[in-house]
């Protein structure tokens, strides 16, 4: 049974009190008419109730849950930006259930479950048809919040979103890399949507935009014509190679967003967008300062070498090239020398093909086996990447990794909050 606080009885007076104000929310309505108040709800019709049937009336079993329904939503939460109330109506299935079917889900053990991204939200009601949510990693499901870190502050999903499992900082938050071991256990629906915005930025207001048809999005081109400084050159990379940024760095496995973005409105790029629950709108300018350094890598002509290798050999390369695309390297155990990214059968190969100036079967890169050829061509790749803070990439968002920015942030998707 719902308890009706004093505070939805006098929010619910105050409101038709003036006489313009109805209510007509979630299947509630309340009309005041010469008779009385008028109520109705998909299962009840009364009318000719006074002031003190309504209060009354309010607290009964069928009524009870509109009554605090509409106080929540109406009342308590009417000042929250439309992208944050619209993202929490879908957390309980507003958008497509009745009020008795979701108070029923609400207040069963299991709650309401939202999967965003690599977090769950658990949306559950208590006594008096307060909604309270749990935010956890996905691969926390069902661990007792003891077990885990407890937080109560949605600014600290800042910190747990900056570092990955293993203490390494994460360039890009919505890498599916996000640590395990915390919990938001008992968070108000302020605090709840606040926590997300934290830990994966504008993926509410973006995914709500979405919805109503009003996502703006800016394409590759419009994107990189915008770019200047260093980053200007971006503009120069040929469309083929867009296609395997997008290959690279928005599939699913690198990025839970669903990159929507393409290389223009009417040339669309056949690389995955992925499957995320919320969308991308513009190339990141983690992706921009990546492609500033393909840009000048495919200025470089191709040409062609002579290799020794077995087939054998041909084929570990391959192998090494697939488990360090996917991440793979770390999880190829010592013992399993049939993979051949495995650490002794890398060790062996280069033991085997890869001289003491570190070129594979003794091959010189530059045409020339002048030694200063080769030394010219690292030294030129040596000033490039200084240029480029160490070659290390970095999302330019706006939170507080200052520690880790670039000196001239590319102009891309900064994922702002931008709920309104
Ligand atoms: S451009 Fe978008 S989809 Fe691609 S990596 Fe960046 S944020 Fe993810």
């Amino acid at each position: 049974m719902i308890k009706v606080s004093g505070n939805v009885s006098e929010a619910l007076i105050t409101h038709l009190t003036d006489t313009a104000n109805q209510i007509d929310f979630d299947g509630l309505s309340i009309t005041t008419t010469d008779d009385g108040y008028r109520v109705e709800t998909p299962s009840i019709e009364v009318s000719g109730l006074t002031h003190t049937d309504l209060l009354d009336y309010i607290t009964t079993e069928e009524l009870a849950p509109y009554a605090t329904n509409w106080y929540h939503w109406e009342s308590s939460l009417s000042e929250l930006g439309r992208h944050r109330r619209s993202f929490l109506r879908h957390a309980e299935g507003a958008h497509n259930d009745d009020v008795i079917t979701r108070y029923t889900a609400l207040r069963s053990d299991d709650g309401c479950l939202t999967e965003w991204g690599e977090i769950q939200l658990i949306a559950t009601l208590d006594d008096h048809g307060r909604r309270q949510y749990d935010i956890r990693h996905q691969d926390d499901k069902g661990t007792a919040p003891r077990a885990l870190e407890i937080h109560t502050d949605p600014r600290d999903a800042r910190e747990i979103s900056t570092y990955d499992d293993r203490g390494r900082y994460r360039p890009l938050q919505t890498a599916p890399s996000l640590q395990t071991g915390w919990v938001f256990p008992d968070l108000d629906a302020r605090d709840a949507v606040e926590t997300i915005n934290f830990l994966y930025p504008a993926s509410i207001a973006n995914w709500n935009l979405e919805r109503n048809g009003e996502l703006d999005i800016t394409h590759w081109r419009e994107t990189v014509d915008r770019q200047t400084g260093i980053y200007g050159v971006v503009e120069e990379l040929p469309r083929s190679a867009v296609e395997w940024v997008a290959e690279a760095c928005c599939v699913d496995s690198q990025c839970l967003k669903r990159r929507e973005w393409q290389y223009t409105e009417d040339d669309q790029l056949e690389a995955d967008g992925g499957t995320g629950a919320f969308p991308c709108r513009e190339p990141c300018s983690l992706v921009i300062a990546a492609s500033r350094r393909w840009t000048k890598l495919e200025e470089e002509d191709e040409r062609t070498y002579e290799f020794d290798l077995t087939p054998s050999e041909k084929e570990q390369l391959e192998a090494i090239i697939d488990a360090v695309a996917d991440g793979r390297v770390g999880e190829i155990r010592e013992a399993d020398v049939y993979e051949g990214a495995n650490q002794y059968r890398t060790r062996f190969l280069r033991a085997k093909r890869v001289d003491e100036e570190g070129r594979l079967s003794g091959t010189p890169t530059e045409p020339s086996t002048d030694a200063s050829q080769t030394q010219k061509h690292t030294a030129d790749n040596t000033d490039h990447d200084e240029t480029e803070s160490k070659g290390e990439l970095h999302e330019g968002d706006d939170d507080d990794r200052t520690n880790h920015a670039a000196e001239t942030r590319p102009e891309g998707n900064t994922e702002a909050n931008e709920d309104v």
